[in-house]
């Protein structure tokens, strides 16, 4: 298998500048029993009888990279510490969730948006060029796909990469965004330890009371990292695109992902309901085993690497 053997090759060049650069990204993976060869086979089997497959991605191939996620047992944020993330209602509500949430943001997105694709976001790239597959629908607000130069990417929960104004929609570049809170904000250090899924670090309630952050420079309205919080909803036209990908699409690849969200296990549904083949790749149980032909358990990495190794 041509294509197999080439993705391979592709990603393991870039691995090492990922281990390079990155020495503890494998400290939010969660611990998992090695992977079964017997899966490798019929995963191998999958992807070669697949023309078109869909891919839907979750925290859990982020966390190779070094951005923890949140349900994972043990290591993820739910585990280790007692913080949720922002809710759409209190950040929409209130301005002193808004300094805070901006705050923190602002402090770890030197960092954040240093993080770098790994193994599996190339290995899906490759995937792409060579026209296996044809969408990648992502949970993931951490642009790794496109860093991977992924072409047909969905972001299904929108992306830390970008700001948006809840009046008039208007949207900037989160760099940018960078720029003026540096001008607004002189004194305030941008370093972290621990950095969250959505690029959220902790600060001392000074350090948060102090901040300042712009109104829009159209028409002063709230701004807003343009990712979908909890509590609100994906977009209408999103869910369309997603929903006519997997139609298009001969089969179904979940990565790295509970599908704890609905969002996500609705498009386990709608293939389960067209009668599409399903494979599953995650550490521990998802909401969508019922209804997968395969499930493998184990480190997306690993197991997508052992695919071009016979
Ligand atoms: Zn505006």
């Amino acid at each position: 298998m041509i294509c197999i053997t080439r993705s391979h090759r592709t990603a393991s060049n870039f691995k090492d500048r990922i281990i390079h650069c990155c020495s503890s990204s494998l400290a939010y993976v969660p611990k998992c029993e090695p992977v079964k060869s017997e899966d490798i086979e019929l995963l191998r089997r999958f992807v070669d009888e697949s023309r078109k497959i869909c891919v839907v991605t979750g925290a859990g191939i982020s966390t190779e990279s070094g951005i923890p996620d949140y349900r994972s047992e043990g290591v993820g944020l739910f585990a280790t510490s007692d913080r949720r993330p922002v809710s759409y209602k209190d950040f929409c509500g209130s301005d002193k969730v808004r300094r805070r949430y901006w705050a923190r943001n602002y402090a770890a997105w030197p960092r954040f948006s240093l993080f770098q694709p790994n193994f599996t976001h190339m290995w899906l790239k490759t995937m792409e060029d060579v026209g296996k597959v044809s969408c990648v629908v992502t949970q993931n607000v951490d642009n790794l796909h496109v860093k991977a130069g992924s072409k047909n990417v969905i972001e299904l929960h929108g992306t830390g990469y970008r700001v948006m104004c809840l009046n008039c929609n208007e949207k900037l570049d989160r760099f940018d965004f960078q720029e003026i809170l540096n001008r607004l904000n002189p004194t305030m250090a941008t370093s972290c330890d621990k950095i969250r899924p959505d690029g959220d670090v902790d600060l001392s309630q000074e350090q948060i009371d102090d901040f300042k952050i712009p109104p829009c420079s159209n028409c002063g309205g709230i701004l807003k990292p343009d990712i979908v919080f909890f509590g609100d909803n994906v977009p209408r036209e999103v869910v369309e695109r997603v929903k006519s990908e997997v139609e298009d699409a001969d089969s179904l690849l979940v990565l790295g992902t509970s599908l704890t969200t609905f969002s996500g296990y609705r498009i386990v549904l709608q293939a389960t309901e067209a009668v599409k083949p399903i494979a599953i790749l995650n550490i521990g149980e998802t909401r969508g085993d019922e209804h997968a032909h395969i499930k493998v358990h184990g480190r997306c990495g690993e197991i997508l690497s052992m695919l071009g190794k016979k």
